[in-house]
C-alpha cells in the first residue's frame, strides 16, 4: 500500500491552518475532484476521497489534535491496543452539503440522511474522564482501570421509558416527527419555519406511565471496571480512546466513545521533552580531571559510561536509545542528554589537603 499523504499536505494548507482555510483550501479541491464533475475518472475520485477524508478529520478538533499528536497512527488502531479513529465512518455528503447546500453539483444533495434525524439512530456523546500516572508508566506504557459510572439502556422497559406492559404513543402534534411548522409574517413576506414539539419536546412520542426502573429516562447507570491500555510513550494531557465506552446511542444508535486524558506526574531526576531525556549527573573533579568510569542514573536503571580526562563542568553527553519510546514509531527510542555538573570536595583530610597542595605547588600555584 502506498505511504499516506499527510492531511495538510493533501489540502496544502500549513500545520496551523484555521477553520477557514482548511474549509476554503477543501472546497478548491472538492470542485476539482468531486466525481460529479469528473464522471470515470478514478484518479480525480481517488484524490476526491483523499481531500474528504484529510478535511473530515482537520475540522474536528478532537481528531485534528489527535492527528497532530500521533499522526495516522491515530486512525489505524495500531500501537499497544490504542484503538484510533475510524476514518471511514465519516460521512462525506454531509460535510459537502454543509458546504454546497446540495445546490453547486445537482444531484448530489439528494444523497444525505433523511431530515428527519431526530427520529433515526443517533450515536451516543463521548464521555471524557481523566487518569493519573507515573512518569514510568508514561514511558513503558501501562494498563489501568477505570471504576466508571455508565449510563445504559434500562433493562425493565428495553430503553423505551415506558412502564412495563404498556409503550410510549406517537405524538399526535407532529405526528411522531418531533417538528412542527410555523408559519410567521416577515418582511420578506410569509415564512415557514420548522421548530421542535413544544408537546413531546421533539422524541415524537409521549410516555403516559413512566418506567419505575429509570423514571421514565429509558436509561440507568451501572458502575462499571473499564480496562485502558496506555501506550508506551505517552505525554502528559494525551488521550487515549476506548470504543464503544461512551453515553449510549440512540434509536438504535452506536455507543460513544470514552476518551481518557493522561496525566504524567513529574519524575525528580528527569525532564522530558517529546521523546528525549534531560537529567544532571554529579561527577568528582578528579574522575574529571584523570577521566574514569561513572554510574549514571537513567530511566532502565544505571549505567556506566567513560568519561574523557579533562572533562569541563556542564559537559553535556548524549545516551543514544536511553530516551522515551517514540508513539508514531513503535520500537525507536529517544536519546538522554546528561549534563555533567564537577563537584568540588567540602571536607578534606590532611593526607588529601598535602596532596592537593602538592599538586598546587607543581602547577605553579601559591
Ligand atoms: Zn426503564
Ligand atoms: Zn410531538
Amino acid at each position: 500500500m502506498a505511504e499516506k499523504r499527510d492531511y495538510y499536505e493533501v489540502l496544502g494548507v500549513d500545520k496551523n491552518a484555521d477553520d477557514d482555510a482548511l474549509k476554503k483550501a477543501y472546497r478548491k479541491l472538492a470542485k476539482k475532484y468531486h466525481p460529479d464533475v469528473n464522471p470515470g475518472d478514478e484518479s480525480a475520485a481517488e484524490k476526491f476521497k483523499e481531500a474528504s477524508e484529510a478535511y473530515s478529520v482537520l475540522s474536528d478538533p478532537e481528531k485534528r489534535r489527535q492527528y497532530d499528536q500521533f499522526g495516522h497512527a491515530a486512525f489505524s488502531g495500531g500501537a499497544g491496543g490504542y484503538s484510533g479513529f475510524d476514518a471511514s465512518g465519516m460521512d462525506f455528503d454531509d460535510i459537502l452539503n454543509s458546504f454546497f447546500g446540495g445546490g453547486v453539483f445537482g444531484g448530489f444533495g439528494g444523497r444525505s440522511r433523511s431530515s428527519g434525524a431526530r427520529n433515526g439512530p443517533m450515536r451516543g456523546e463521548n464521555v471524557r474522564v481523566s487518569v493519573s500516572i507515573s512518569f514510568e508508566e508514561a514511558v513503558f506504557g501501562c494498563e489501568k482501570e477505570l471504576d466508571l459510572n455508565l449510563r445504559e439502556p434500562c433493562g425493565s422497559c428495553g430503553g423505551s421509558g415506558a412502564k412495563k406492559g404498556t409503550s410510549p404513543e406517537t405524538c399526535t402534534r407532529c405526528g411522531g416527527s418531533g417538528r412542527v411548522m410555523q408559519t410567521q409574517q416577515s418582511i420578506f413576506g410569509m415564512v415557514q419555519t420548522q421548530t421542535t414539539c413544544p408537546e413531546c419536546r421533539g422524541a415524537g412520542r409521549i410516555i403516559r406511565e413512566k418506567c419505575p426502573e429509570c423514571k421514565g429516562t429509558g436509561y440507568v447507570t451501572r458502575r462499571q471496571k473499564i480496562k485502558v491500555s496506555i501506550p508506551a510513550g505517552i505525554d502528559n494531557g494525551m488521550s487515549v480512546r476506548v470504543r464503544d465506552k461512551g453515553e449510549p446511542g440512540s434509536n438504535g444508535g452506536a455507543r460513544g466513545d470514552l476518551l481518557v486524558e493522561v496525566r504524567v506526574s513529574r519524575h525528580p531526576t528527569f525532564q522530558r521533552n517529546d521523546t528525549d531525556l534531560y537529567s544532571t549527573a554529579a561527577i568528582s573533579f578528579t574522575k574529571a580531571a584523570l577521566g574514569g568510569t561513572v554510574r549514571i542514573k537513567t530511566i532502565d536503571g544505571e549505567v556506566e559510561y567513560e568519561v574523557k580526562a579533562g572533562t569541563q563542568t556542564d559537559t553535556r553527553i548524549r545516551l543514544k536509545g536511553k530516551g522515551v519510546p517514540s508513539l508514531r514509531n513503535a520500537g525507536r527510542r529517544g536519546d538522554q542528554y546528561v549534563t555533567l555538573i564537577i563537584t568540588t570536595p567540602t571536607r578534606l583530610g590532611r593526607e588529601q589537603r598535602a596532596a592537593l597542595k602538592k599538586y598546587a605547588e607543581t602547577m605553579g600555584e601559591q
